[in-house]
């Protein structure tokens, strides 16, 4: 007999993990909507973010952690801005990201690889480096034209710099991160 992963059973420490390392109270979610409603990449999810929020108080892990809106989301926080309970819905998608990279089950890794070019450029100079992290990301994934056609307009403008420049208190900002990499061993 054939084995099969039960996509509908209702995994509680799944719950419990995200209500703890979020903050929030899952429960607060009726299904408004209005949190989809003001979402800008909606277009382009496969679940709408209340789906999402509504797997997360399911407990269906393996879909909510498998799943490519949590990694098309902006971050822009317009969800947790409308939502009539106060749930910080955006912290929730941060939280989500974070488990699906522990548990391996990234579904989007080009968009992976951008959030870790992203993130080294600014543990490194405690800003973003734009030239660095294009060659990052390029380099990891192989796209060479993906947004080249800026690259003229942005050079001309004085929009990229050739050359790396740190912040004033970069210490701190690698503290930042040691702290979570501590956090999340
Ligand atoms: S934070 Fe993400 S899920 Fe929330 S509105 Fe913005 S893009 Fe949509
Ligand atoms: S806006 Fe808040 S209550 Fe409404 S569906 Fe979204 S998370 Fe749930």
């Amino acid at each position: 007999m054939s084995s099969s992963i039960n996509l509908n059973a209702y995994d509680a420490t799944f719950v419990d993990e995200v209500q703890r390392e979020s903050e929030q109270n899952l429960a607060l979610c009726y299904q408004c909507g209005n949190c989809t409603a003001g979402c800008p990449v909606s277009f382009a999810y496969d679940y709408p973010v209340n789906q999402i929020m509504r797997l997360v108080q399911a407990g269906r892990k393996q879909e909510a952690l498998t799943s490519h809106a949590i990694w098309l989301c902006a971050s822009c926080e317009t969800c947790t801005a409308r939502c009539p309970n106060d749930i910080d819905v955006a912290r929730i998608m941060d939280v989500l990201r974070n488990m699906a990279q522990r548990e391996n089950l990234v579904s989007e890794k080009a968009v992976k690889v951008f959030w870790d070019s992203f993130l080294q450029s600014v543990e490194k100079h405690g800003r973003v480096f734009e030239i660095g992290l294009m060659v990052s990301y390029i380099s990891k994934t192989g796209r060479m034209f993906t947004d080249m056609d800026l690259a003229p307009t942005a050079l001309r403008k004085g929009k990229l710099s050739m050359k790396a420049h740190n912040i004033e208190g970069i210490s701190e900002i690698r503290d930042i991160f040691e702290r979570y990499r501590e956090q999340n061993s």
